[in-house]
């Protein structure tokens, strides 16, 4: 299994599935086809993954988010494992490049990594903007992590920012 430039944990964090890979038959370790964004893919397994086999669709919507070099970081990106959305596709990009996947994280991650802050007021300050636009009460939507909300992080790779995205189900 490769380091992967914008995944972190693999083994923990990608979505893995029990059928076998659309490619070699074998069905050790697949990846769940279905976050691919590509029709008829429905397993691969690493080794096919990592030989670029099969690479993950990366829509406009998140190219247009990078500025210099985007084709480039782009390529790059679809050789990194899918993140599990439970909608759609929504890397998030800092200091122009995509940021790393390190996870989704439950209410205790936040508690943790809030210190002395209030931990709505710290989760707040971390949601990306498209997930602040549709927050109607902070509260309950920090309640319903772990629920049908799944908080996804991302870390950027240069400054260490932190940006959450939440999406229900
Ligand atoms: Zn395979
Ligand atoms: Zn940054």
């Amino acid at each position: 299994m490769n380091n992967y430039e914008y995944f972190e944990n693999v083994d923990k964090n990608a979505a893995f599935i029990e059928d076998k890979c659309h490619i070699c038959g074998r069905n050790d370790n697949c990846l769940d086809g279905v976050y691919f964004d590509q029709e008829g893919i429905t397993a691969v397994c690493m080794s096919c993954f990592d030989k670029g086999a099969v690479s993950v669709y990366i829509p406009g919507y998140i190219k247009s988010r990078v500025i210099n070099d985007v084709e480039v970081k782009a390529e790059k990106l679809s050789h990194n494992p899918p993140v599990p959305w439970v909608q759609n596709n929504n890397w998030q990009v800092c200091c122009d490049d995509f940021m790393l996947y390190i996870g989704e994280w439950e209410q205790n991650d936040f508690i943790n990594s809030a210190g002395d802050c209030d931990v709505v007021e710290y989760f707040y300050g971390l949601l990306c903007d498209s997930t602040k636009a549709k927050v109607d009460d902070i509260n309950v939507l920090w309640e319903d992590i772990g629920y049908d909300t799944v908080a996804y992080v991302f870390k950027c790779k240069k400054c260490n920012k932190i940006k959450v995205i939440c999406q229900s189900y």
